[in-house]
């Protein structure tokens, strides 16, 4: 089952009804008539089509009433397909997440059942036609088929589910591994969902998981084609033999340790969905089908799955960002430019060559590095042609729109620059004061500062009300989140170009006002600094290091720190002690750890598999600590104490008002952390830990919203 919806936690709006309407079309050569079904929620094609218990019911009558006419000879074969763009998105997650008792989970297990069953046991062959969008449920429709054909230019065939604290329950988990072959399955079921991309309709084809690509132009003669072929006989779609027990049994158990290695247990979806993709081989479907239900049940009754709908809809709701202020005050950017030609730099030039297609000029402060940067843009711009997200014509036109130069006049006539230079006040001060020299007095002047003052920077200039921080992070063409900072003096226009600008730059912009380390690096530093402090009085690296598996992070945190460079993060950690106190805590060890330059991490022992700390950390530290001080914790003692640390920050950081809800706390973390969608980002997981209540002394969003509903 499922895939879309808006979640609204408990308090469900109106199933908008997908309608199961059916037409008889005639099949060539006197095979008889195929009766169609088009599932349609009656609405445009910016509303998909999902499917609730309504839906549902609907579609169980036309299918029942369909099985009565097979049985009565009427006809020869039925076929489901969907709106324009659409098969179907999915089970309608709004209603998955309004449910309040197990009772009723089970029901929308056995309901979606009950009606997708009768595909496989309607008397005739039974055909998807799958002309657009088909994932969770949707996708579902058409494995309990018996035939299916894709149009060539469906870009996403999916079954989310497990991203989302769900499994495939409407057949799915039973079904693919059965069409497939179970290595296949848990490409499609776990590691997919788990990075976010769905198939195209070629590499459908190519798993198996549908059974013919064809012409999208006239997709439905095509299909009604295709079919009448079968039910002749002049088409036999082979089927594969089910894998034998012991690689069934091989696959499973690897997949089951791996999902330990990357999950640590932090999330029930995953290992629901392996039991019963293990189960599938032996299992008669009927028994299949009524232990899909019961994992459907747990599940939708789990505060992960509610998490996972809450941080869902954050997600798709964060392209309409809170407190823009009115777009029409945007200014148009028609030529751009980026101060420094370093790392961030070169990445933020191509993206906004890329998605404003206009003319970018880059400076740094000599020769070679400015050429440093252009080579990295042609790097970037290689691989995006490599990865066919630009033609190469298209990525020779966007290597030839950026310039760069160590010049100061080849900013003049741009409207918007965004400063990427070394995270140093003074010098970023400086840079700003040079731009004024040469741009109009309402270019718009960005920085991508991680964690100063943008008020600060602002503060001597001519016009401080054009100065706005854009806070991108790496790599910048994956990470969807800008934060968009507004500092004291900031101009409702400045702001608003910030966030037209992002828009267009397809990134989610969260504003947050200008406090150190706004939102991501504040949450994430902090946390480092908890684990770090930890080390510092005496808990060995190794207990700190897996103290956060419970969480199911993206990696462990000396990982992070590696990723982040160990002399950066020291240096924001610094910086954030700086402007917010000693909660940011000092640490010798991890002073000496930058200064000598040890690795921090071994490397992973396989691909997907995290990074650990490597124990020469554990030396440096106990060389530099002070013993006299030493309380060391076990995991439980460290993860206790970075939740009791990230909930005290979030108190303040909402005080402070540096945003003014917890949903964008939780979008932050999300979209810029990378952090679960069975964390709900944070501020779920806090409240159903009870560590906001014991912190705080109050919840951070009412029960309900991002858990399972409580008393
Ligand atoms: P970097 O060291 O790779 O690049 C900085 C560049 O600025 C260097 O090439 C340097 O020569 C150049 N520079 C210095 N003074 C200059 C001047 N007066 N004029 C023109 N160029 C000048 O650093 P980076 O990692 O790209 O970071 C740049 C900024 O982005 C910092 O403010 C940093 O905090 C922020 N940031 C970094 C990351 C990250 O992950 N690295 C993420 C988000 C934000």
């Amino acid at each position: 089952m499922s895939a879309t919806g808006t979640a609204h936690g408990a308090d469900p709006r109106p199933e908008r009804v997908t309608h199961a309407l059916v037409r008889d079309v005639p099949l060539p050569d006197g095979l008889g008539t195929l009766a169609l079904v088009t599932l349609d929620n009656g609405l445009d094609h910016t509303k998909p089509t999902t499917l609730g218990p309504q839906g549902i019911a609907g579609l169980t009558q036309v299918l029942t009433a369909l099985q009565a006419r097979a049985r009565a000879g009427e006809i020869a074969a039925v076929a489901v397909t969907g709106k324009p763009y659409y098969l179907a998105a999915g089970a309608d997650l709004t209603q998955v997440a309004g449910v309040t008792s197990r009772e009723q989970a089970l029901g929308l297990g056995r309901g979606g059942h009950a009606a997708y069953r009768l595909l496989g046991e309607m008397g005739v062959p039974t055909f998807a036609f799958v002309n657009g969008v088909a994932l969770g449920g949707g996708l579902e429709v058409a494995l309990n088929c018996d035939h299916r054909t894709v149009a060539a230019d469906v870009r996403a065939l999916a079954l989310p589910e497990t991203g989302l604290g769900l499994v495939p329950g409407w057949g799915g988990a039973y079904l693919v591994p059965r069409l497939v072959g179970i290595e296949r399955a848990v490409d499609v079921v776990l590691a997919r969902p788990a990075a976010n991309k769905p198939f195209s309709a070629q590499e459908a084809a190519d798993l198996g998981l549908v059974d013919v690509v064809l012409d999208a132009a006239d997709f439905l003669e095509e299909s009604v084609r295709w079919a009448a072929r079968v039910l002749a006989g002049e088409v036999v779609v082979p089927r594969r033999a089910l894998d034998d027990a012991a690689t069934w049994r091989a696959v499973t158990d690897a997949a089951r340790e791996r999902l330990d290695a990357t999950l640590h247990g932090s999330r029930p979806a995953p290992y629901r969905a392996l039991d019963l993709m293990a189960a599938a081989r032996d299992t008669d479907r009927d028994a299949a089908f009524a232990a899909e239900d019961e994992a459907l049940a747990d599940l939708i009754m789990s505060d992960e799955m509610r998490a996972s709908v809450y941080a869902f809809g954050l997600v798709q709701a964060g392209r309409r960002p809170t407190g823009a202020p009115d777009p029409a005050l945007a200014q148009p950017v028609t030529k751009a430019g980026v101060v420094g030609a370093g790392l961030m730099a070169a990445q933020i030039a191509v993206l906004l060559a890329r998605r404003l297609a206009v003319p970018v000029v880059m400076r740094d402060i000599d020769p070679a590095r400015v050429e440093q940067g252009l080579a990295a843009v042609r790097a970037a711009v290689e691989r995006l042609v490599a990865g066919g997200r630009v033609t190469s014509d298209a990525g020779a036109r966007l290597v030839a729109s950026i310039t760069g130069s160590t010049e100061l006049d080849v900013f003049t006539g741009c409207d918007l620059v965004v400063e990427a230079v070394t995270e140093v006040l003074e010098l970023k001060k400086r840079v700003f004061a040079e731009l004024e020299q040469v741009v109009a007095p309402d270019a718009v002047l960005a920085t991508n500062t991680s964690a100063l003052s943008v008020t600060a920077m602002a503060a001597d200039l001519a016009h401080p009300e054009r100065v706005v921080g854009l806070h991108f992070f790496n790599p910048v063409a994956a990470m969807p989140l800008v934060e968009v900072v507004r500092a004291t003096t900031t101009s409702d226009a400045a702001l608003a170009t910030a966030f037209a600008v992002t828009d267009r730059l397809g990134k989610t912009a969260v504003l947050v006002a200008d406090r150190p380390g706004f939102v991501v690096n504040r949450l994430l530093v902090l946390l480092l600094g908890v684990v770090v402090d930890a080390v510092e009085h005496g808990t060995p690296v190794e207990v700190a290091d897996r103290a956060l598996d419970p969480l199911g992070l993206p990696m462990p945190p000396f990982a992070l720190f590696d990723l982040v460079g160990p002399a950066v993060g020291l240096h924001v950690l610094t910086s954030l002690r700086a402007g917010l106190g000693e909660r940011f805590p000092r640490s010798a060890g991890l002073e000496k750890l930058v200064a000598e330059g040890t690795p921090v991490v071994r490397p992973a022992p396989a691909k997907g598999l995290p990074q650990r700390v490597d124990p020469a950390v554990q030396t440096v530290f106990d060389a530099a600590r002070d013993r006299s001080a030493d309380a060391p914790l076990d995991e439980a003692g460290v993860l206790d104490a970075v939740r009791t640390a990230l909930a005290v920050e979030i108190g303040h950081m909402l005080d402070e008002g540096v945003v003014t809800t917890p949903q964008q706390i939780d979008l932050c973390m999300v979209l810029g952390a990378g952090w679960g969608f069975h964390l709900g980002g944070i501020t779920p997981y806090l409240d159903r830990t009870g560590t906001s209540e014991k912190v705080l002394g109050r919840r951070l969003l009412p029960t309900g919203v991002a858990d399972v509903p409580r008393g």
